[in-house]
């Protein structure tokens, strides 16, 4: 070809190219502006936060082109509603802890926390890299719902009680406000179990209408004030070993997104996954002292109660495996991986934190004495 033919017939195709590509690049790049209902109240600055957190680096990973704005529970959507209006599209999205659906079907409790399960670091490793997040991703395209892991609280604690917990016994037809599948275990000793919003607990309790409530732990019951109302204070929540909290996606709009808008949304959703481990880790033990210096009496539950709360999760993992294929579906991939991880971390982790716990108590008896 002759050199200054092919130049020409070059420049031409470049020329070409760039007033193709100009506005190839705006599509890539278009203005998206999303609506996420929380199930979580304002006040929580984490449970709640993570939700912002997620929106801001969405936001700053798009120069500002894909705008998801952040409505607590009630705003917009009834706390516990967020499924349906992410499901029929009243709302692109939503922030939530998916077992509290399991009254549509129990199996959405493995992306939150079942009795007895994985720890925070647990359930991402089940998650992320055990076939976790592949498995509810099934379960969730049938309520057209792309969910993505979006926070954690770690353990929680086992709530406010009013009056001590000393037996089984002792449970028999007390009201407690209690997350997730829980309440149906907690049922089998002879409890009334209540799933209100976070945002609702205080007055139930001080009412009276509840006897007992549960919510995360230390830094977020602090602010919700249960201790002004119930000064037992037990632990541990085994309800709620790493409970995760998801961002919902619906299918729809999740396809309708470029996909580099589908990578900022991901990424953002894995750093407030773990901003949000990290921030309730940092304000828990602060804020677990100033509950005790004001009257909070710290309890454990007993061994005889651990021990039949365990056996009766343990009979209602039966039962409901028996008639729900899907719930033993992950339930299967779930607990095998729960034991394995339990196998593997008694010899390193648990063997070292063991000693830990013992080696620093006198150091920590001081401090709270001079405090
Ligand atoms: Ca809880």
């Amino acid at each position: 070809m002759d050199r200054r033919k092919f130049l020409k017939s070059a420049g031409i195709g470049a020329a070409a190219a760039t007033a193709v590509a100009a506005p190839a690049i705006a599509q890539t790049a278009p203005e998206v502006k999303w609506r996420l209902a929380s199930s979580f109240p304002k006040a929580l600055d984490t449970i709640f936060g993570a939700a912002e957190v997620m929106a801001k680096r969405v936001a700053s990973l798009t120069d500002n082109k894909f705008q998801i704005r952040v409505f607590a529970g009630g705003e917009i959507v009834p706390a516990f509603q967020v499924l349906d209006a992410v499901q029929n599209a009243t709302i692109e999205m939503g922030h939530t802890a998916s077992y509290y659906y399991i009254g549509k079907d129990p199996t959405f409790a493995f992306d939150t926390a079942v009795p007895f399960g994985l720890n925070c670091r647990q359930m991402n490793a089940w998650m992320l890299n055990g076939g976790g997040l592949q498995l509810l991703r099934e379960f969730f395209k049938e309520y057209n719902v792309y969910n993505i892991p979006c926070g954690n609280t770690g353990v929680q604690m086992g709530g406010w009680f009013r009056k001590e917990i000393k037996t089984v016994e002792d449970l028999k037809g007390l009201k407690f406000r209690v997350g997730g599948f829980a309440g149906q275990v907690l049922a089998k000793l002879g409890v009334v179990a209540q799933q209100i919003p976070g945002g609702d607990i205080y007055p139930a309790l001080e009412k009276g209408t509840i006897d007992a409530a549960e919510w995360v732990g230390p830094y977020d019951d602090e602010k919700l004030g249960f201790h002004k109302v119930a000064k037992y204070y037990y632990y541990p929540g085994w309800w709620e070993a790493g409970p995760m909290l998801s961002a919902y996606v619906n299918t729809k709009a999740w396809e309708s997104l470029p996909p580099a808008y589908q990578s900022a949304l991901e990424a953002a959703c894995a750093e407030a996954n773990t901003w949000m481990m990290a921030k309730y880790d940092a304000g828990n033990p602060a804020a677990l002292k100033r509950l005790i210096a004001g009257g909070a009496q710290l309890r454990p539950f007993p061994r005889e109660v651990m021990q039949a709360s365990f056996n009766a999760a343990n009979e209602l993992y039966a039962e409901t495996n028996a008639k729900n294929p899907k719930f033993k579906k992950i339930f299967d991939s779930y607990m095998a991986f729960r034991d394995e991880q339990i196998s593997w971390s008694r010899v390193a982790e648990a063997s070292f934190d063991s000693f830990m716990s013992g080696a620093t108590r006198p150091a920590a008896k001081a401090a709270a004495k001079k405090g």
